[in-house]
């Protein structure tokens, strides 16, 4: 896909359509296999303050599959998704990233990713609340991450879901601006809690002007509505200083600490372990 190869991925050969879909099948196939024998796991990478102090987590899905290795989430959930998968897959993230985070002994939140199908089907303010009970989390350190598109499917009633999510008190975020729509009305017509600038605008944020146009933009925009923008992607301290520059609130990528599993970060006894703004070296 177009994005995917935007973004520096190989694409080694391109099946012939026959072989494509037989991949889909045998991948949907796994993948329903792979939910029942637990073969999906998370990662966690941190978020900071500009300061350097921690934030929290999102939790990035992986699954560990014997016969492919490591599968990408960009690979295997729009697969989840046309088939169905990704309610059992989404509730299943849900319920472990909340398992964990309850577990922390920083009241640090931690991140979770919404596809927008999850908001289509089913009733995702009554799974988040039963998560929530049954994991004890307080709902104020759950951050759902959606992006636009949950918007633009059935406007009125995404508006209603993240309304009754909001009055459990969980926090919701908007991933990826700058990619999709981002139509102003959105920001208009709900009160997000933070705000993702997508990392394309900081791959090139020290090279391109009209990126740090953009992103200098978005983080003016954000201050005047309130909310704190975030942005992803951060991979080298000169956009580190750039970013700090604009007075951008939050940083997550590579440079800070990459997606790992919690281990990584944290102890057994959910102790968690990252110095300010992490320096994980970078590359
Ligand atoms: P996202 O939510 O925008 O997550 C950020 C992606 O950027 C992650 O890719 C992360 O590993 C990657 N990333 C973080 N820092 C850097 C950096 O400095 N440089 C670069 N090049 N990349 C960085 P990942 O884990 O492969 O996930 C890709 C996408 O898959 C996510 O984008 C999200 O849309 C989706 N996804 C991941 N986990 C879940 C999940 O549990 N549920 C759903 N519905 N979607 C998920
Ligand atoms: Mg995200
Ligand atoms: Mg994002
Ligand atoms: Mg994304």
């Amino acid at each position: 896909r177009a994005k995917a190869a935007a973004r520096g991925s190989v694409v080694f050969y391109e099946p012939a359509m026959g072989d494509q879909q037989r991949e889909r099948r045998a991948l949907q196939d796994e993948l329903r296999f792979a939910i029942a024998r637990d073969e999906l796991l998370l990662h966690y990478q941190p978020q900071f303050k500009i300061a350097g102090e921690i934030v929290g987590f999102e939790a990035l899905v992986r699954w560990q599959s014997p016969g492919r290795g490591l599968v990408s989430p960009a690979q295997f959930i729009p697969i989840a998704e046309e088939c169905g998968l990704i309610m059992p897959l989404g509730d299943l993230v849900l319920r472990h990233a909340c398992r964990e985070a309850a577990r922390w002994h920083m009241p640090l939140t931690v991140a979770v990713n919404i596809s927008p199908a999850q908001f289509r089907n089913g009733d995702l303010p009554h799974q988040v609340h039963t998560v929530l009970m049954e994991t004890g989390l307080s709902p104020a350190r759950l951050e759902l991450e959606i992006t636009e598109s949950v918007l633009i499917d059935d406007f009125s009633r995404a508006i209603s879901i993240l309304s009754r999510l909001k009055a459990l008190g969980v926090r919701i975020t908007l991933d990826d601006f700058g990619t999709g729509y981002s139509s102003l009305s959105y920001l208009h017509s709900f009160s997000f809690d933070k705000i993702k600038i997508d990392r394309a605008f900081i791959g090139d944020l020290a090279t391109n002007r009209h990126s740090k146009a953009i992103v200098r933009a978005v983080i003016d925009l954000g201050h005047s509505l309130n909310v704190p923008i975030l942005a992803e992607g951060v991979e080298t301290s000169e956009q580190l200083a750039l970013l700090e520059q604009s007075g951008c609130d939050e940083v997550q990528g590579y440079l800070t600490g990459r997606p790992e599993p919690i281990a990584e970060y944290g102890d057994l006894t959910g102790r968690i372990h990252v110095r300010p703004r992490g320096y994980a070296a970078a590359g």
